[in-house]
């Protein structure tokens, strides 16, 4: 399956923005049956697009030459959520049952009747090649330190994962830490961005939150509370191992 990616790998003057991928196999539910590589963790989704991704090309239809396995280290996460979603049209076909809990008043949507998604109905939101190329730079009001924005890689992901184990009070440098590329032309660190003051550090976050960092395929999903009737949005998250899952439940996260 071709698919289309929404940001892509720039490698010189050549955007590889599409990726020809297979469909799963005994191996990757293999992958995905090991609780070690899936508990906690997405230790999974580099094995499972390296065994998948089968090519990186042009639109034009020219080969990245490099190999597979460095490529998804590569690429934002936009693109990593984009070719699992894929992957999984491309294996079960685009019919896609989930549950939702309501942000209103809490309830619990399992019946699978209600909660379809076609995933080949979700909407690419690609960043145009010019954009990619323009630093994304904010100057912080109190300190008057530069900040430089990034997008957030796979392995800013596992670093997440093991922030979301450690302590609350680091949680918000921390986490930013992941999508700050440098500070006044240096690279960032955790030390230099603890130094950061904290006025600063919520102005960051609503900056980075305002910039489009890299290209998505929007995975939010508008539901009608079968029990109080509001309409409330949630969220796929194709990185966690039930999105795979072809039977059990798959619960989407609450935006
Ligand atoms: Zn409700």
């Amino acid at each position: 399956m071709l698919i289309k990616l929404p940001n892509g790998l720039l490698d010189g003057v050549d955007l590889f923005n599409y990726c020809n991928i297979d469909e799963l196999r005994g191996k990757q539910q293999n992958y995905l049956a090991n609780s070690k590589l899936v508990v906690n963790n997405i230790g999974h989704v580099p094995k499972i697009l390296g065994d998948m991704v089968l090519s990186f090309q042009t639109e034009q239809g020219l080969t990245w030459k490099g190999k597979i396995e460095d490529a998804i280290y590569k690429i934002p996460s936009g693109d990593i959520e984009t070719i699992l979603i894929k992957l999984r049209e491309n294996t079960y076909g685009p019919r896609f049952y989930y549950e939702a809990i309501c942000t209103h008043c809490e309830f619990h949507h399992k019946d699978k009747n209600q909660l379809r998604l076609d995933l080949d109905t979700l909407e690419l939101d690609p960043l145009p090649i010019t954009e990619m190329m323009t630093p994304k730079k904010v100057v912080l009001p109190k300190s008057g330190l530069e900040v430089e924005f990034k997008p957030i890689y796979l392995k800013d992901i596992f670093s997440a994962i093991k922030i979301g184990t450690g302590s609350q009070e680091k949680l918000i440098s921390e986490s930013l830490a992941l999508s700050i590329k440098t500070i006044n032309g240096q690279p960032a660190t955790s030390e230099s961005i603890e130094n950061i003051p904290i006025s600063d550090i919520y102005f960051l976050s609503d900056e980075n939150e305002k910039l489009k960092m890299e290209g998505t395929l929007d995975t939010k999903v508008e539901t009608t509370c079968v029990e109080c009737g509001k309409d409330f949005s949630t969220k796929l998250n194709p990185l966690k191992a039930d999105f795979f899952s072809r039977t059990g439940g798959y619960l989407s996260m609450s935006i």
